[in-house]
C-alpha cells in the first residue's frame, strides 16, 4: 500500500511529463483515515488521473481535498474534452474498479461532467 502523499509525489510527475498543468489544494497528511481507506484513496486517485493523461486532452488537473468533521472528500478535476456519453462502464474497467474498491471502505464516487470532468469521492473518517 501507499500513503496518499506518496502517491501525490508519483502523479506530479506522471502529469508533468505529459504537460499537463497540476495543482493540488488541501491537505495530503491524511489523519482521520485508516491505513487500508488511505491505499483504496491512492489506487482511485492514481487511476483517475491516469485517464486524465490517457482520455481527457486536458490542459490542467487540479486534486482538492476536503476534510470534514464526518468525511473526506477529494476530487480530482481536468478541464478536457469529457467522457463520451456511453463509454462510462463499457470501455474499460478502471472507473467500475474504483467504484468497487471504494464500497468494500464504505466510501462512494460521483462522476460530473462539467468544463471536463471531476471524479468526486467520498469516504467516512475513521474515528468519529
Ligand atoms: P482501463 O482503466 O481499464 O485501463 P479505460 O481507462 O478505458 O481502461 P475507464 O478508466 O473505466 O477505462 O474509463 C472508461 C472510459 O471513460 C474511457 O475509455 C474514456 O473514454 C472515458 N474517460 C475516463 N476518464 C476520462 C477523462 N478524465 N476524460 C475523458 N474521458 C474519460
Ligand atoms: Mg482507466
Amino acid at each position: 500500500g501507499i500513503r496518499l502523499e506518496d502517491e501525490l509525489v508519483h502523479i506530479q510527475q506522471f502529469l508533468a511529463a505529459a504537460e499537463i498543468d497540476y495543482m493540488l489544494e488541501g491537505n495530503p497528511k491524511l489523519t482521520n483515515t485508516s491505513l487500508m481507506t488511505e491505499n483504496v484513496l491512492s489506487m482511485c486517485i492514481k487511476e483517475a488521473v491516469t485517464n486524465v493523461v490517457k482520455h481527457s486532452g486536458a490542459k490542467s488537473c487540479s486534486i482538492l481535498i476536503e476534510p470534514s468533521r464526518t468525511d473526506l472528500v477529494i476530487k480530482v478535476k481536468d478541464d478536457g474534452t469529457g467522457i463520451p456519453g456511453n463509454d462510462l462502464y463499457f470501455k474499460g474497467h478502471g472507473l467500475q474498479g474504483m467504484r468497487e474498491r471504494l464500497e468494500f471502505v464504505n466510501g462512494c464516487m460521483d462522476i460530473v461532467r462539467d468544463s471536463g470532468t471531476t471524479i468526486v469521492i467520498k469516504v467516512p473518517n475513521a474515528f468519529q
